[in-house]
């Protein structure tokens, strides 16, 4: 199902609402109001509410939400109810610490597949991944593995993002610090650690 007319705002915040409320399930909490749901995220619980809104009423007064209910309906709603492939290209420093991370298989992210251009590290296994040659690309369809990694330098970003997309990916998360065009039909989500790092001088107070 999708939904329309859902701010993007809404969309950034429901995958922060899903961690908290596997946390507290982890925990063992089995309901939560959305006072101490926001408390627990650092949010305001109007806020809370008027996303939740966009997609039904969750909760029910006086009781709250059911945390793994909802943690359920939010993964629905993001797609993460099922697992979805992913392909990494460049394992270089960046790339390698992308590639070992098991912090995206709780969100339902399997990174299958990791490509780089260069001879010595082409064969190399990195996390049980085997690192294959870039022209290997063309096979992800097959492979059923529609999201692609960029962890490339940024001058072969947007040439990698092009053969992403030739390949089969619908979306891309890019660790390049560069801004990279691909058809509309295609997602781009850019990760630039060192852009939030630029802004923060700015709020901190001088001494
Ligand atoms: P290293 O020194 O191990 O290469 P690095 O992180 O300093 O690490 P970068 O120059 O940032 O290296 O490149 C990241 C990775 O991207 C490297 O492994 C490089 O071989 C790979 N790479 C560069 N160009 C391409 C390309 N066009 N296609 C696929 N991989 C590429």
């Amino acid at each position: 199902m999708r939904y329309h007319k859902i701010p993007d705002e809404t969309i950034r915040r429901l995958p922060i609402y899903l961690r908290g409320l596997l946390f507290l399930s982890e925990a063992g909490q089995q309901s939560v109001s959305s006072r101490d749901l926001a408390d627990f995220l650092g949010a305001n619980p109007p806020q809370i509410r008027k996303d939740f809104s966009y997609f039904g009423d969750f909760g029910t007064r006086g009781v709250g939400y059911k945390v793994d209910t909802l943690a359920r309906q939010i993964r629905k709603i993001l797609k993460l109810d099922v697992v979805h492939k992913a392909a990494l290209v460049g394992v270089g420093n960046l790339g390698s610490v992308v590639l070992a991370y098991q912090g995206f298989k709780v969100y339902g992210f399997d990174i299958a597949a990791a490509f780089d251009i260069d001879s010595k590290k082409i064969g190399r296994k990195i996390s049980n991944i085997t690192i294959e040659n870039v022209s290997n690309l063309r096979t992800l369809k097959k492979r059923k593995i529609d999201i692609g990694i960029i962890t490339v330098p940024r001058d072969a970003a947007q040439e990698t993002a092009e053969a992403l997309v030739n390949a089969g990916a619908k979306g891309i998360l890019n660790f390049s610090p560069c801004y990279i065009t691909v058809p509309k039909k295609v997602k781009v989500i850019t990760i630039d650690i060192a852009m939030d790092l630029a802004r923060l001088p700015y709020y901190m107070p001088s001494s």
